[in-house]
């Protein structure tokens, strides 16, 4: 089988060009044609016709399928569900702001943390995806502006809040990471693409010392051990103490902070005891809050709060000088909010 294109960093493609003595130059312009002007053709015309034809013989060039689009009426929200070779499908999820975009991607099929208030997690983890099938969703979407919204085709974040937890699949994130950050492609600036993680922390390890300078987020959820357990199986084996040590040692840039997600149980971790304890663990720290009120998907168990109860826990926080941000629920009308993504239903 054919390796695809979409798997090489910049260096490898180098690498590749230099093992079979093909001109220098092809590496750049191979990266600007795929990833800067996202052209839908194999490039043929800019380089010598024996490197074209070296390429066509022995990379693959097709991306995952777009398999069925949803357009949120609220909020110009877009959900792709994408079609991989093996069948198996992911999400991705396009935010809008201002006629510009974040996407979020998708890092694995499913996935194995099987948190309970996530609908991805019901899924169970089938596969990781790879470096193409992570980038592949990027420039499908790209391309989707392109021909859909022209004008708006402007991706200016990404975050890996999709299906999967990204520090799980680290090496084929990190590549993709490489490619994005790539001055001759995509060229994103690193303080545009944020991971977030459950507490993974063998992959916060890596990253801290792999990919220092792309933005953290912690989904913390509750700053009580016992109740955390109850929430994300694997605090048991990584303990958030452990994890928000190891977070502390990471170096952040003078303006990075880490962002903390917290979403809004009803009755379970929206008290103002939780808010106090949740503000004395982050105070003093670079940090940002993300408050997201629970998001529903069929079958689950929990409620989103009030919102004077949501108003109530931010103030609170408020009172330890943490910036907090109460996170609306966009494209929920196509469950493309947070914690909404299922490929096994796919609607
Ligand atoms: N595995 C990674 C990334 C995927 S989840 C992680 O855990 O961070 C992206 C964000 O959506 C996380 O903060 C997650 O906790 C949140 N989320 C999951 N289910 C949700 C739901 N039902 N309502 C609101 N947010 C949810």
């Amino acid at each position: 089988m054919k390796q695809s294109f979409y798997d090489l960093t910049y260096s490898d493609l180098e690498s590749v060009i230099h093992q079979n003595n093909l001109n220098d130059s092809v590496a750049s312009v191979l990266f600007n044609w795929h990833y800067k002007k996202k052209a839908t053709v194999p490039c043929v015309d800019k380089i010598a016709k024996g490197a074209a034809a070296f390429f066509e013989s022995n990379f693959d060039f097709a991306l995952p399928e777009i398999d069925i689009v949803q357009e949120s009426s609220n909020d110009r929200t877009v959900k792709f569900l994408f079609k991989l070779k093996d069948n198996h499908k992911v999400e991705t999820v396009l935010i809008p702001f201002h006629n510009k975009y974040s996407i979020c991607l998708s890092s694995q099929v499913g996935c194995a943390m099987n948190c309970s208030f996530c609908f991805t997690g019901t899924q169970g983890l089938k596969r990781n995806l790879t470096t193409s099938e992570i980038v592949g969703q990027f420039i499908q979407a790209w391309r989707w502006l392109a021909a859909n919204r022209p004008g708006e085709e402007r991706i200016l974040n990404i975050v890996f809040m999709g299906q999967g937890e990204p520090l799980h699949n680290f090496d084929a994130v990190k590549k993709a990471c490489e490619i994005f950050l790539s001055k001759h492609g995509t060229s994103i600036g690193i303080q545009k693409i944020t991971i977030s993680t459950a507490g993974y922390i063998p992959g916060l390890k890596r990253w801290s010392e792999e990919i220092p300078g792309v933005n953290l987020a912690l989904s913390l959820h509750s700053p009580f051990e016992d109740k955390r357990n109850e929430l994300i199986p694997i605090n048991r084996k990584y303990p958030l103490a452990e994890v928000l040590a190891m977070i502390d040692q990471i170096h952040l840039n003078k303006k990075q902070f880490v962002t903390y997600e917290y979403i809004l149980i009803k009755d379970f971790n929206d008290s103002t005891e939780d808010a106090t304890k949740l503000g004395e663990l982050l105070v003093g720290k670079s940090a940002y809050i993300n408050l997201i009120p629970f998001n529903a998907f069929p079958g689950s168990q929990y409620q989103s709060p009030a919102v004077d109860k949501i108003t109530q826990f931010k103030a609170t926080l408020d009172t330890f000088k943490i910036p907090t941000l109460i996170r609306t629920a966009k494209g929920d009308d196509v469950l493309a909010a947070c914690g909404q993504l299922n490929s096994r239903v796919g609607v």
